[in-house]
């Protein structure tokens, strides 16, 4: 059991805290922290996603406070990484408490950059070293994205200690010595620095929010709420098709490319992975890009959490009446819609992908049709013919047996017509229903 272990002061990333806890250890060797920290001398220690603290919360004072997740949620990145990765956020969640910190960046946190060098805020820091004698790496400042300090509102600085560093038992604390006080600060202009403001209060929400209050979205989640909105504002079609030229255009136009740039991002025509957060199946994930596509599509992420967009394949209601004995045939009547999901049940992918819905129209006729509305004529499209309604059926049950079984394979074969146009299904649907009402006159007369 370790002796003392540091009290993490307020947004101080665990990394800072380890290093304090060797400076006060007397340990020559950062092997033995190592040892005493997590019972492993191969640990690295990880500026932004630490592990092996399960161990490490076991062997604290007895009388101490902290949780595993508490140190998770407060003390390290893993809050702007777990929003937007629902499928891994419990396995790195276990990487990092267990000891497979090897593991994490598996895929997940690979489009994550992280800054060169530790950032401070000059204010932040003189205050630090004034309120409790010593200086310490705060977490936001640290965090991808994050370019202003959110209490001072001033330009954070570069420390002379690259992040990624493995003596970070010496430089793991920050001092006036490593952190030189620029004179040149970054001259932004004042939309940028307005929009670094709000980006690094957004990240903060996201950093300090209590992210298991946040509902459980798979990626498909975020690939939905997304086209929804880009269909909204014409910048992509309903069959999930994005117009990245003019995405790239107004992004670039609502942003600027100087605030774009400060954030290192490329918008480029030659940038051809600018856009992949609407791809389906996403894996990798750049928080940040999430961040801005969720201000330029939905104002601020907590009503874009808040809310939830439904993804409309067939357009909004009502739908046409296809049924030609109806006396409301082709008229915007249909209000009621079931959708299906497609072949491989259970699977949101399949119900994005091949939308299948089922319209139902009061006089009892039924038709289903696989995938979006995307002409005019689309309207007039059914893939098959779910139930011919009452009035149909009347007429049907008039006909003699050999007729009958004639229409039966006419209704068959104008299921699955899917390579036909919609204009010569509809046309024989006609045919069908005139066929019917005439052989049924000829019998009775
Ligand atoms: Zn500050
Ligand atoms: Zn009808």
């Amino acid at each position: 059991m370790l002796s003392f272990f540091p009290t993490p002061y307020p947004d101080e990333i665990l990394y800072s805290v380890f290093a304090r806890y060797h400076a006060r250890s007397g340990n020559i060797k950062p092997d033995e922290t190592l040892q005493e920290l997590f019972n492993s001398r191969n640990t690295i220690v990880r500026p932004d996603l630490p592990y092996n603290l399960t161990y490490l919360i076991k062997n604290l004072p007895l009388l101490s406070q902290h949780t595993v997740e508490s140190l998770i949620q407060k003390h390290t990145l893993y809050p702007m990484y777990a929003v937007f990765m629902p499928d891994s956020k419990s396995a790195i969640l276990g990487y990092m408490k267990g000891e497979l910190g090897t593991y994490i960046y598996r895929g997940i946190a690979s489009s994550v950059y992280l800054p060169k060098y530790f950032r401070f805020c000059p204010k932040c820091l003189f205050e630090n070293l004034h309120t409790f004698g010593e200086a310490y790496w705060h977490r936001l400042h640290q965090t991808p994205g994050v370019l202003v300090c959110t209490i001072h509102d001033v330009v954070l600085n570069d420390s002379i200690v690259p992040i990624w560093n493995n003596k970070w038992y010496q430089v793991g604390i920050a001092s006036l010595e490593n952190c030189p006080i620029s004179n040149v600060t970054k001259n932004y202009s004042e939309s940028t620095k307005e929009w670094l403001r709000l980006i690094a209060s957004d990240i903060e929400w996201l950093m300090t929010c209590d992210f298991k209050s946040l509902p459980s979205k798979e990626l498909d989640w975020f690939h939905i709420q997304y086209i929804v909105l880009l269909i909204k504002r014409n910048l992509a079609t309903l069959d999930r098709q994005v117009y990245e030229q003019g995405l790239r255009q107004k992004f670039l136009s609502f942003y600027g490319s100087e605030f774009l740039e400060a954030l290192g991002i490329n918008v480029s025509n030659n940038n051809i992975n600018l856009f992949k957060i609407f791809r389906l199946h996403l894996e990798v994930f750049d928080p940040v890009m999430h961040l801005l596509m969720i201000r330029f599509l939905r104002n601020s992420p907590s009503t874009f959490f808040a809310r939830k967009s439904k993804y409309k394949p067939f357009g909004k209601g009502p739908w046409l009446c296809l049924n030609p004995a109806c006396e409301h045939y082709l008229h915007s009547v249909v209000t009621k819609l079931v959708m299906l999901l497609s072949n491989d049940l259970n699977s949101t992918y399949s119900y994005i992908k091949n939308p299948i819905g089922t319209f139902e129209c009061d006089c009892g006729f039924q038709y289903s049709k696989i995938g979006v509305n995307l002409t005019k004529v689309d309207k007039f499209r059914f893939e098959r013919i779910v139930t011919f309604g009452q009035l149909w059926e009347q007429k049907y049950l008039e006909l003699n047996v050999v007729d009958r079984r004639n229409f039966q394979q006419a209704a068959y074969n104008l299921s699955f017509n899917y390579s036909k146009s919609p204009m010569t299904m509809l046309r024989k649907l006609e045919a069908l229903w005139k066929s019917l009402n005439d052989s049924v006159g000829k019998d009775s007369g």
